[in-house]
């Protein structure tokens, strides 16, 4: 048998989500691990995508994406942000955020090149830097309610920086980064050429009256940024896997030049559908509310466990502590209360610098009231 002479990702192993979803399948656990909602998807663009099918849109789709879909992105992104990225050169469709933050990752990170990437982070960040020879910074946020600490941000900024990546909404933590944080960044990357990576899946997901902070908004950082969505979070359909890019011609020139040769283009009819169901805005913007009110079913009805937590601000994540029940580490107990409990969670540490165990699970309300109500008779038990 041929032998790969070295791996590309020698410490790659299978992600907590395939560990802990196999298990969690295995034990039939109720799943509130990986990110994904179990309520139907609007039957509406359902319809949508059967009609584009029926219409013929099953052929391939523009390598950059179909034109009237950029354009409502464009215009959405407009009223939303107040800046207006052209459709032609500044907006390609991706097969979901995971391919599009390779391909941005791959277009700008040569040999040896920094790529400063907060902690916790999600997953797909480190091995697309480390593909491509570059090097992760680390910065661990700080605290079991993860803020940035800019000194260390800024002392870890140096002549081989290439590219910075930031997640607002945050997965895992479901904080989200405030008006301050982002121009405190702009500061910092003002007369820099470093680049950033806003993976921004979760735009709509944030809660209690606060804002998105986009880095659409911050002209010091959205004329260096790739901006990245994805529909898949947006509209229920994470098996979809479709989301765009958005960033500055000049960076999405070489964006599109890996995209082109890795991908070309992407599922033809839903572009259609997405085109038509993007442009009645409350399709997304009611998003918010919706979601807040599963958390707030979710934590109410956990209130009176032994977890404790703070309320998540953004995403569709619910960090718990749970010191006040166990010191086992979190992977062995997430592992255990999938066993004996029969409840699966994602454990933190995983996601940070060295492993740093903090004793939090990552629950996901993005679940029907149903489910989350049996979920919190569980969490109330333990
Ligand atoms: N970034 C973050 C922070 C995510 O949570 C996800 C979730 N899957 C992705 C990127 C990838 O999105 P997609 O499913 O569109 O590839
Ligand atoms: N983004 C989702 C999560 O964080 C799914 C991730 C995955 O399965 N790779 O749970």
């Amino acid at each position: 048998m041929t032998q790969i002479p070295y791996s590309k990702l020698p410490e790659a192993v299978p992600s907590i989500f395939t560990t802990i979803g196999k298990l969690a399948r295995e034990q039939r656990a109720l799943n509130l691990s990986q990110g994904f909602p179990n309520f139907p998807v609007d039957p509406k663009l359902i319809d949508l995508v059967e009609k584009a099918m029926r219409e013929g849109y099953n052929q391939y789709a523009p390598m950059e994406g179909i034109y009237s879909l950029r354009e409502v992105i464009s215009n959405k992104i407009s009223s939303l942000y107040g800046k207006q990225y052209h459709p032609d050169k500044e907006l390609t469709m991706v097969a979901g955020a995971t391919q599009g933050i390779y391909t941005a990752i791959t277009a700008v990170v040569h040999e040896g090149d920094e790529v400063i990437v907060l902690k916790p982070a999600y997953d797909c960040y480190e091995p697309a830097i480390a593909i491509n020879g570059g090097v992760p910074v680390f910065v661990q946020m700080k605290g079991i309610d993860f803020k940035i600490d800019w000194d260390e941000f800024r002392a870890a900024v140096s002549s081989k920086t290439r590219l910075v990546i930031i997640n607002t909404p945050h997965n895992p933590t479901g904080s989200i980064l405030s008006a301050e944080d982002m121009t405190e960044l702009e500061s910092i990357l003002r007369d820099t050429n470093i680049m950033v990576l806003s993976d921004e899946v979760y735009e709509h997901m944030v809660f209690d009256e606060e804002k998105h902070e986009s880095v659409s908004k911050y002209p010091g950082l959205s004329e260096r940024s790739f901006v990245m969505a994805s529909f898949g979070k947006t509209f229920h359909v994470t098996g979809w896997k479709m989301g765009y890019c958005a960033a500055p011609e000049s960076l999405m020139k070489e964006f599109r030049k890996v995209h082109e040769y890795n991908v070309y283009a992407i599922n033809h009819p839903i572009q259609k559908a997405l085109a038509s169901y993007l442009s009645e805005e409350s399709n997304y913007l009611q998003l918010s509310s919706f979601l807040q009110q599963k958390r707030d079913l979710f934590i109410k009805a956990i209130s009176p466990s032994r977890f404790s937590f703070t309320p998540a601000k953004g995403t569709y994540f619910q960090l718990v502590n749970y010191s006040a029940i166990s010191d086992e580490k979190d992977v062995l107990f997430a592992k255990r209360l999938i066993r004996e409990k029969g409840i699966a969670s994602i454990p933190i540490s995983v996601f940070n610098v060295d492993q740093l165990d903090q004793k939090q699970l990552r629950f996901c309300f993005a679940k029907t009231d149903e489910t989350l109500l049996k979920a919190a008779e569980i969490i109330i038990k333990i």
